[in-house]
């Protein structure tokens, strides 16, 4: 029978990835963040200094780049760059750089290379559409810009940052604007997607609505 494949989209602050990190470890099977993906290339090319309008550019930078992923840590050419993905910085300008189409081509085939072999749950904008289209399980985050500007502001002061309420709501708008008008690949819900408003939900509560709804096969 055909592998286990997951599929959490959503826009920024949804909870796809701590719901989806959770759900990993329940099932016992690989969980990949693609937009820690995003990041690193992001990152990347704000450390070369290039401008995110030069494709031919980051062509080069993604041709070359050596990522490695697990659940704990983000490897990008060999430096841990776990924290240094998830600065303001780099999540200010993560959207400009995932609408690049040869970068997208680059990630979409080496997440299709994790799903080759094992059982796995993915999350990002594009899994249940583009990634994995044929994806046995597709779920669709939605809540309120406000509830996820505040989920985000926790996040951050958590790691020490300066956040103000609206700055945030504002920079979520920005980046799901972005992400949903892109040429290629939107941030769009499946049309065979479950969709769970997690606005007034825990999140035990929708990672309990995702594992009652999941079947695995032993
Ligand atoms: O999930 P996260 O908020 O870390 O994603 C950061 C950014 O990466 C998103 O705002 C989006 O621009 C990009 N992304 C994407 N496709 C994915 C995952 C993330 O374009 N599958």
């Amino acid at each position: 029978m055909s592998q286990l494949q997951i599929a959490i989209d959503g826009p920024a602050g949804s909870g796809k990835s701590t719901v989806a990190k959770a759900v990993a470890q329940l099932l016992n099977i690989t969980y990949l963040d693609t937009g820690a993906m995003y990041r690193a290339v992001t990152y990347a090319a704000m450390k070369a200094n290039l401008s995110f309008d030069d494709e031919t550019a980051l062509k080069t930078l993604v041709d070359d780049i050596q990522l490695d992923i697990s659940p704990k840590s983000i490897q990008l050419n060999g430096e841990d760059v776990t924290e240094a993905i998830r600065t303001p910085e780099v999540t200010r300008c993560v959207s400009d750089v995932s609408k690049v189409g040869y970068v997208r081509e680059k990630m979409v085939i080496l997440q299709r290379e994790i799903a080759l072999n094992q059982p796995v749950i993915m999350d990002g904008r594009d899994i249940g559409t583009v990634v994995l289209p044929q994806a046995t399980y597709k779920f669709f985050l939605i809540a309120d810009p406000v509830e996820r500007a505040k989920r985000r502001m926790l996040e951050l002061e958590s790691k020490g940052f300066e956040a103000s309420l609206e700055v945030i709501t504002e920079e979520i708008i920005t980046r799901d604007k972005i992400d949903s008008e892109r040429e290629i690949s939107p941030l769009m819900r499946a049309a065979d997607a479950i969709e769970i408003d997690t606005t007034h939900l825990s999140i035990d509560d929708v990672i309990r609505k995702i594992i009652s709804l999941v079947k695995v096969e032993k």
